[in-house]
């Protein structure tokens, strides 16, 4: 699989500080902000600083160091954004998972009850 990323993505605009976003959380390898178009009282997405199109790119070619940090960054967001009662985590990719923006992000959702996705 090839991954052709686009340096002229939104995301990749915030990361160089070109347009404004809320920031949340901030690591060596990953940046976590507010959505700006919430879907719940949390609606944060969490992206890896490094030039990965989507979730499959990021597992393949990020390195150990960015994988971990990634990770434990989407934790101590949930942990800072206080979902003890629960939240979702959901990353779209490419055309079938109608991903808009083509960086790799998790959102992270909750703050209230987020009902069933999936039957
Ligand atoms: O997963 P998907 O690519 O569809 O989601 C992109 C998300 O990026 C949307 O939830 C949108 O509200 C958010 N966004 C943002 N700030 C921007 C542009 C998009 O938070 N400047």
């Amino acid at each position: 699989m090839r991954f052709d990323y686009d340096d002229g993505n939104i995301f990749a605009k915030i990361l160089r500080g070109e347009i404004p976003n809320k920031t949340f959380l901030e690591t060596e390898h990953t940046l976590a902000f507010e959505d700006i178009a919430p879907q719940a009282p949390v609606h944060m997405l969490v992206i890896p600083k490094g030039a990965y199109v989507s979730y499959d790119h990021f597992a393949r070619d990020a390195s150990d160091a960015e994988i971990i940090d990634f990770n434990r960054t989407v934790a101590a967001v949930c942990e800072k954004a206080g979902v003890e009662e629960g939240f979702r985590a959901i990353t779209n990719a490419r055309a079938h998972g109608v991903q808009e923006v083509p960086h790799f992000h998790v959102h992270i959702l909750g703050g209230r009850p987020l009902g069933r996705m999936l039957e």
